[in-house]
């Protein structure tokens, strides 16, 4: 009875407030035929529910459950800025991932030289995993990324500006920073971000400060100019000038035929179905009805970037392939195809890079697929709800 009378109450204060509101600013709801049958978001978990759980198995629905969670993001500290952010938000609970890596748990990651007392010298970790010796990993002291503990939901504030209009740290899923660290840039290198928009990545690979020359390309103009925004508001003018840095809006699939065998590190970030996104949201879906075309022609899409960022790496030159996203037909599918074809098509040869140094290393941070037979994926977890990220490593033997 207590409950009639209360609902009874809150319908007649709705309609009170329904005539304090005027008519103008009212809105209508959608009628039961209008509304869509089949919201996008609705679509795209059928899609995962039915591909994932295949391709996941037991895996699945806690990653399912994660993907459906607010996700964790991480704050990459602009070394640029004359603000001094980083205590403050160690004074908040955070922690920078990249410096705080668990020794003990990684029995088998033995420390070759710790030279971090001269800033200009990366960390280098020679490791041996299954008795294998694998290739030294190179981390730039300059990259600093702070994250909340496991299992913390704090948000971060938005970053302030500086004196000088600089942002203090850029909000990212933190591990969108790990395609970069498996780049492994180094000093004097020249660069190229093949799909760059809007500039998370290009942001962090500039923040080891020892790039020479750094090409960022995005074929959209729109998101071309997010990214010049990005980099207006974290770096000073006078490291965005010609002489070291060039930003383009080229189909990123022909670079091959125009700058070929060329740069010392390719970082080749795809579009992709973006699974986070596509679950949270129903505007711009790639899972909506009416792109589905553009969603089936995808792995297509990143074949040929992928393969024009092989060509544009020189010989011993390094690509990093990366996506948000838990599919194998663009992930693992797309390496091996453009694998056969470098060597098919181009008689370019190359080796996979075994990026498990770099899991072992994160191992406290991050959650990593189990068993992936072609490069390393963060899959969501409810402690930990980064990802999901994939990259596979190359290197240009020819
Ligand atoms: N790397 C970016 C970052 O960290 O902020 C995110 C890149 S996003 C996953 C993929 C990008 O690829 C989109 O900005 C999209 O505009 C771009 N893209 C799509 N087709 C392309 C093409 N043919 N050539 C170059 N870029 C392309």
């Amino acid at each position: 009875m207590a409950l009639l009378l209360d609902s009874r109450l809150l319908l007649r204060k709705v309609k009170d407030l329904r005539c304090l509101t005027p008519r103008r600013n009212r809105v209508k709801e959608k009628w039961a035929v209008t509304r869509t049958k089949h919201p996008p978001t609705g679509l795209t978990l059928q899609h995962f529910d039915s591909t994932y759980s295949v391709q996941l198995g037991q895996l699945w629905p806690s990653v399912r459950s994660a993907l459906l969670s607010e996700r964790k993001y991480g704050a990459l500290i602009n070394n640029f800025s004359y603000d001094a952010v980083l205590a403050d938000l160690e004074a908040q609970g955070c922690r920078d991932f990249l410096s705080d890596t668990d020794t003990e748990t990684r029995p088998c990651l033995e420390q070759e030289s710790e030279v971090a007392a001269d800033e200009d010298v990366s960390i280098s970790k020679k490791s041996e995993i299954d008795g294998q010796q694998l290739s030294p990993l190179h981390l730039s002291p300059h990259i600093k990324c702070l994250v909340f503990p496991r299992g913390d939901l704090t948000r971060f504030k938005p970053a302030r500006p500086d004196m000088c209009g600089l942002l203090g740290y850029y909000l990212m899923d933190a591990a969108s920073l790990l395609p970069c660290l498996a780049l492994d840039v180094q000093e004097g290198h020249n660069v190229l971000d093949l799909c760059a928009a809007p500039g998370g990545k290009t942001l962090a690979l500039l923040q080891t400060q020892s790039i020479a020359f750094l090409c960022v390309n995005d074929t959209s103009v729109s998101r071309t100019l997010r990214l010049r925004k990005v980099l207006n508001s974290y770096v000073p003018k006078p490291l965005l000038t010609d002489e070291k840095l060039r930003i383009t809006s080229f189909d990123g699939t022909k670079w091959g035929d125009i700058e070929r065998n060329t740069f010392d590190r390719v970082l080749v970030d795809v579009p992709c179905t973006t699974d986070r996104h596509s679950l949270m949201e129903d505007d711009n879906n790639i899972f909506s009805k009416s792109r589905t075309g553009e969603r089936r022609r995808l792995p297509q899409l990143q074949l040929e970037l992928l393969m024009a960022g092989i060509e544009a790496a020189c010989p011993n030159g390094e690509i990093v392939y990366s996506t948000c996203t838990l599919s194998q037909t663009q992930n693992q599918s797309v390496v091996e195809q453009a694998i056969f074809l470098a060597q098919e098509n181009h008689g370019i040869h190359l080796q996979v890079v075994d990026l498990r140094p770099l899991t072992h290393m994160f191992r406290k941070t991050f959650h990593f697929a189990p068993d992936l037979h072609l490069g390393e994926m963060v899959i969501p977890h409810l402690a930990a709800n980064f990802g999901p990220i994939y990259m596979c490593k190359l290197r240009r033997l020819t």
